[in-house]
C-alpha cells in the first residue's frame, strides 16, 4: 500500500523523464505496484487494462515466471561480463547469432546498448565512421522526417523532430534536416497512397538537392511513426524510400525501436515490407522491457568498410554495459515466447483491435483510425469535415488519459488528441474487448 509519504517522496527527489516538472509536483505521482498478462495493479489496488505495454515496450506481457527464471540463472552464473578487450559472454554471442538469422538480407552484425537512445545515437558514430573510411568525411548532414522519434540521446534528438526536445535546451542540430511525413490523414494532396509516395520521394530529392549530394549521411525512418502519433505510411512508402536512399547512395536506417519484435506482426517490419536497411536500431521489446537493452543491426558492407577503415585501431565506441549477460539472457527467452505463439497471438489480437477501433468511425469524435497489427491510433476531431484537431488549450491528452485510467484504461494520449495504442501481444479477446468497451466509455465522457 502507498501512502502520501511515497508521493511526497517522489515529489522531492525523483526527476520523471519527459515531463512538465511543476505540473508533475502539483499532480504527484501514480504508483504502479504489480502486473500480470495485459494488466496492471496501482498501489491502491486498482486494476487496469495496459493498452499501451508500459511504453510500447511489454510486447511478451507482465508476469512470465520464464523469463525470470532466465534473468535469475544467469545472474546467479554470471551476472556480468565486459564486451571489451575481446571478452565476451554466451548469453550475448548466441543472442547475436539468433538476431543475425531473423533480420532482414544481410543485417548480420549487432552491436548491443542499453536502450532504444544509445541505438540511434551509436549509429549516427557509425555513420561518420563509415563515410571518413570511405573517404567522404564532408558527409556530416542528416535527414529524418516530421514527427519522427529517435530518443533523447545529445546528439540522436537532433532526429527527434518533437519541439519539446529541442526547445530550451540550447544544442545547435544544424547538420540535421526533416522532411514532412507521410501522413495519410493530414497529407494536403489527399491519402491516395500514389500521392504520399510520390510527395516523399520528391521531397527527399528535394532536401538532397539543397543540402547537396556529397554533403548526405543518412536518411532515418521509423517504418510507422509511433511519438509522432501512430502514423502509418502506405504499403510500397517505405521500399521506395529505401530505393532512392540507394539511387542517391545515402544510408538508409530503420528504427525499429517501436515496430520490432512482433509490434506490426512479425519480428520486424522491415521484413514484411522486404526491404533490407543499411541498419537496423531496436529495443524495448528486444527484452519485453524486463530489463533494458537495445541493438543496432549493421549491414555487412557497412561492417566491412567500418573494419576496414580501422584496421588495427580501435572503433573507439561501446559501454560498461554492452552486450549484458543478463539482458542477453533475457531476450533469447523473450525471442523463444514471440516464436512459440505470442507472434500468432499478437497478429490475431492486433486484428480484433483494429476492427473494434474502425466500428468506432462513426463517433462524432472520430476523424481517423490507423494501425498495424498491435500498434494503432484513433485520431479525435471537433469537425470531422474541416479535421479540425481538439483545441491544445484544453489539454485534451492530459484529460483523456485521466479519464481512460478512471475507466481502468492505460492508453497514450499525444498532445494533439490522438490516442495511441500498443497493448501486450499476449492479450486475449477479453483484454481486447476491455480496451474497446473503456475507450468507447472514454469517448463519450469526452464529448
Ligand atoms: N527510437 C524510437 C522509434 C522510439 O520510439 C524510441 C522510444 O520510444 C527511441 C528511439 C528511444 O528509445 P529509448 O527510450 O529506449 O531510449
Amino acid at each position: 500500500m502507498y501512502s502520501n509519504s511515497l508521493i511526497e517522496l517522489d515529489r522531492a527527489h525523483l526527476i520523471h523523464p519527459v515531463a512538465s516538472y511543476r505540473g508533475h509536483e502539483a499532480q504527484g505521482v501514480r504508483v504502479l505496484a504489480s502486473a500480470k498478462g495485459a494488466t496492471v495493479t496501482d498501489a491502491y489496488g486498482r486494476q487496469l487494462i495496459d493498452g499501451f505495454a508500459g511504453l510500447w515496450c511489454v510486447n511478451a506481457g507482465y508476469g512470465h515466471e520464464s523469463i525470470v527464471e532466465a534473468a535469475t540463472r544467469q545472474m546467479r552464473e554470471l551476472p556480468y561480463a565486459t564486451a571489451y578487450f575481446g571478452l565476451g559472454s554466451e548469453p550475448a554471442i548466441r543472442l547475436a547469432a539468433e538476431l543475425a538469422e531473423r533480420a532482414p538480407g544481410d543485417l548480420n552484425h549487432i552491436y548491443f546498448t542499453l536502450g532504444g537512445s544509445d541505438a540511434v545515437d551509436s549509429t549516427i558514430r557509425f555513420i561518420r565512421y563509415y563515410w571518413i573510411a570511405r573517404g567522404k568525411p564532408r558527409r556530416d548532414q542528416f535527414i529524418s522526417l516530421e514527427q519522427g522519434y529517435h530518443g533523447s540521446s545529445t546528439v540522436g534528438a537532433g532526429l527527434t523532430a518533437l519541439p519539446n526536445f529541442h526547445a530550451g535546451f540550447g544544442i545547435p542540430f544544424d547538420w540535421q534536416h526533416k522532411i514532412p511525413s507521410p501522413y495519410p490523414y493530414r497529407n494536403p494532396a489527399g491519402d491516395d497512397p500514389k500521392w504520399i509516395i510520390a510527395a516523399s520521394l520528391a521531397a527527399l530529392r528535394a532536401k538532397v538537392e539543397a543540402i547537396g549530394a556529397d554533403r548526405v549521411a543518412a536518411f532515418y525512418v521509423e517504418p510507422i511513426q509511433g511519438s509522432g502519433g501512430v502514423i502509418v505510411p502506405p504499403k510500397g512508402w517505405l521500399k521506395a524510400m529505401r530505393d532512392l536512399c540507394r539511387e542517391l547512395d545515402i544510408l538508409f536506417v530503420a528504427d525499429e525501436v517501436i515496430t520490432g519484435f512482433g509490434r506490426t506482426g512479425p519480428l520486424f517490419a522491415c521484413s514484411e515490407e522486404d526491404i533490407v536497411p543499411d541498419f537496423m536500431t531496436t529495443a524495448k521489446g528486444l527484452t519485453s522491457g524486463y530489463v533494458p537493452m537495445g541493438a543496432v543491426f549493421m549491414a555487412d558492407h557497412v561492417y566491412q568498410t567500418i573494419a576496414e577503415g580501422a584496421g588495427a585501431s580501435a572503433v573507439g565506441h561501446g559501454y560498461t554495459y554492452s552486450a549484458h549477460p543478463v539482458s542477453a539472457a533475457v531476450a533469447l527467452e523473450v525471442l523463444k515466447l514471440y516464436e512459440g505463439g505470442l507472434l500468432e497471438n499478437g497478429v490475431k489480437a492486433g486484428a480484433r483491435l483494429m476492427a473494434g477501433l474502425e466500428a468506432m468511425r462513426d463517433h462524432p469524435l472520430v476523424g481517423d483510425v490507423r494501425g498495424r497489427g498491435m500498434l494503432a491510433a484513433i485520431e479525435l476531431v471537433t469537425d470531422k469535415t474541416a479535421r479540425t484537431p481538439l483545441p491544445a488549450e484544453t489539454q485534451p491528452a492530459r484529460r483523456i488519459f485521466d479519464r481512460a485510467w478512471e475507466n481502468g484504461l492505460v492508453i497514450r494520449a499525444f498532445a494533439n488528441g490522438v490516442l495511441g495504442y500498443a497493448p501486450p501481444l499476449c492479450c486475449t479477446d477479453a483484454d481486447i474487448d476491455a480496451i474497446l468497451e473503456k475507450t468507447a466509455k472514454t469517448l463519450d465522457q469526452t464529448l
